[in-house]
């Protein structure tokens, strides 16, 4: 007699890695049993741990990322300081009232916005090329515009006559030589200025033809001309006066 073979269906316990019987009653003795029960634990062992060091490294994941970006914080805030120390080293242009030339303490030089000079150095000179890191340079700062629409020509035309004009040089460059002052303190108590009643008329005559010759050298220019230079002239007059009023040489 021949029996049919047939196939049991089995079933596969994933915990214990074993076959058995895929019906209820060898299904239900299977996961009674000892061993079952201790993979089951052991598993769910293994899945709580691998959730915690998966928790934990994320943590530090995380605390790595914002210690990182805590330091590129820290470190932008350095540069960020250090370029403000740089800039501020270079010191500021604050304008000079008696001489009318901006003036930068750090750089310890003069810039004359008329002619777009710098005299400092040393020997101090007028120069366009001042020894200084171009970050210290004077930057034109937005200056309100003359309403008329020849502003800009006029300005361009006075800084051309008053670079002929100063020759390019020192404000306190007439003091001195046969020019120094007869009055005040020291002029006047080294006798310097008792000159004789003769020479003191010559001088005021030369005065007065050196006015008229200015005068006539004037009349040829325009109205924006002649205020750029009268208050070129006004300002080297302040500077002179304080100047020697400094040195005593002034009343
Ligand atoms: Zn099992």
């Amino acid at each position: 007699m021949t029996e049919k073979w047939k196939s049991n269906p089995m079933f596969w316990c994933d915990y214990c890695k074993v076959w058995m019987q895929d019906n209820p009653s060898a299904k239900a003795t299977h996961e009674r049993g000892m061993k079952h029960k201790e993979n089951v634990a052991k598993k769910l062992r293994q899945m709580r741990q691998k959730a915690d060091s998966d928790k934990k490294e994320a943590v530090l994941a995380d605390k790595t990322m914002s210690s990182i970006e805590a330091a590129a914080k820290k470190q932008y805030e350095k540069d960020l300081a250090a370029a403000k120390a740089v800039a501020s080293s270079h010191g500021e242009w604050v304008l000079d009232e008696g001489s009318g030339h901006y003036y930068n303490a750090a750089q310890r030089y003069y810039f004359s916005r008329e002619t777009g000079m710098y005299y400092g150095g040393d020997p101090p000179a007028w120069t366009l090329q001042p020894e200084m890191p171009p970050e210290a340079l004077f930057k034109a700062q937005p200056k309100a515009e003359p309403a008329s629409t020849s502003g800009q020509a006029a300005k361009t035309t006075a800084a051309k006559i008053l670079l002929k004009t100063m020759k390019a040089a020192h404000p306190l460059a007439g003091i001195g030589g046969y020019q120094m002052p007869k009055t005040g303190r020291i002029g006047g108590s080294k006798g310097v200025g008792v000159a004789a009643a003769g020479t003191q008329a010559a001088g005021a005559k030369r005065k007065r033809e050196e006015d008229a010759a200015k005068a006539a050298k004037q009349k040829g220019l325009s109205e924006e001309e002649r205020k750029a230079l009268a208050a070129r002239e006004a300002a080297r007059a302040r500077v002179q006066q304080r100047t020697m009023s400094n040195f005593g040489l002034a009343d």
